[in-house]
């Protein structure tokens, strides 16, 4: 990697940065494509909640929109009530939280769509429709084995006695999620898409929809008439332990403050939990777990200067990391210089490794300090 091809330090907000995180949304998009590529003929949503995985809503979902997604599903009101304002009413938006999530009268005023996740919330939102003289859109959710969100089986068996409850509900979609998709000899998947095949059998006819980003890649039974993902959209591995179909996303540079010489006689950081062997460099670097660098990844995580790994030493502290830069040259390893912690050569899944994590929570850390520059996306 080359470390400063990435940063615009003429921009003085990137100077005074700390880190530079670098979304790139021609790889979002290519993600996006590539799934649908996966999927045929299938229809491919897109998964925006929590900030589309911390990289930027307001950035993310235009680009994907660009890349042909239409259909959006966020977690909460508040998250699709954002997103509605960036469009006009041609995509539709879902709310996996359910009604849960805030007043049916917003979910209305809003034109976003609740995925009801209880008999409770079938009732409300047929009520509503009744109330308001026409059809109202929504997913129902199934509960087909992850014990989370959705009927249960008792709710289920209630809904398929009496059909008349979902009365004034435009069925968009009946909707499951799997609780192991990530691992395809799970026979939790299998069991899954069974108990959902018979859900739907004794239920009103609609689409449906089951695959997460994992979900995708068991294969087309489980592609049924939409997907879901989210992760892989922004470069996490969708199939682990084999190579990532997706390109990656991030790329975060963090700036080095300072260089010193230590020998045996001194130790690195809170803790003292690295000794140097012997005559050692330690570059110090304007990132910690304020900004979402895991403290797990304290003495176990690694960083790339120049064409040189360097392993984190020490403890990961609030606004800092130490790395052993012993082996690089004066030149490379020097104050305001930058090295790559997640980025072509450092995935966001080997970083999680390394912190004992997913990367899923290695992208909704990613911190707010960091000075964010978007690429591409037109
Ligand atoms: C978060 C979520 C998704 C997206 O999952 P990924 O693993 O990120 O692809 C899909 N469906 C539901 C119900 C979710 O909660």
């Amino acid at each position: 990697m080359c470390p400063s091809e990435a940063v615009d330090l003429d921009d003085p907000a990137a100077a005074r940065a700390g880190a530079i995180l670098t979304i790139d949304l021609d790889a979002v998009a290519d993600n996006y494509r590539r799934l649908c590529a996966e999927l045929g003929a299938v229809a491919c949503a897109a998964v925006v909640k929590a900030d589309a995985y911390g990289l930027g809503m307001a950035r993310v979902a235009p680009a994907l929109a660009r890349a042909g997604a239409r259909t959006f599903f966020v977690a909460q009101l508040e998250e699709a009530i954002a997103l509605r304002a960036m469009f006009p009413v041609e995509v539709e938006i879902y709310v996996l939280n359910g009604l849960g999530a805030g007043p049916v009268a917003e979910f209305q005023a809003g034109r976003v769509h609740p995925v009801l996740n209880s008999l409770g919330e079938i009732d409300a939102w047929a009520a509503a429709a009744r109330a308001a003289g026409r059809a109202l859109p929504a997913a129902v959710h199934i509960d087909t084995g992850i014990s989370r969100l959705g009927l249960p089986d008792d709710e289920l068996e209630a809904l398929a006695a009496d059909r008349g409850r979902l009365a004034g509900i435009d069925l968009r979609y009946l909707l499951s999620h799997l609780a192991c998709a990530d691992r395809p000899e799970h026979p939790l998947n299998a069991e899954q898409l069974r108990r959902f095949r018979a859900a739907r059998a004794r239920l009103p006819d609609a689409p449906a929809s089951l695959a997460n980003s994992s979900g995708i890649f068991l294969g087309a039974d489980y592609h049924l008439d939409l997907a879901r993902p989210g992760v892989a959209l922004y470069g996490v591995n969708p199939t682990p332990g084999q190579p990532n179909p997706m390109r990656q996303v991030v790329r975060l540079q963090g700036k080095i403050l300072q260089v010193r010489e230590i020998d045996a006689s001194r130790t690195v950081g809170y803790g003292a939990t690295h000794r140097a062997a012997g005559p050692t460099r330690i570059a110090t670097v304007a990132v910690g777990y304020a900004d979402g660098y895991l403290r797990s990844l304290s003495n176990r995580g690694s960083a790339w200067l120049g064409d040189r790994r360097v392993p984190v030493v020490g403890r990961v502290s609030m606004d800092l990391i130490t790395l052993d830069v012993t082996g690089a040259s004066a030149e490379a390893a020097r104050p305001g210089a930058f090295v790559d912690l997640i980025g072509a050569d450092l995935s966001t899944d080997e970083v999680a490794e390394a912190a004992g994590t997913i990367g899923y929570e290695i992208l909704t850390s990613l911190g707010r300090r960091y000075h964010r520059v978007y690429r591409g996306g037109r």
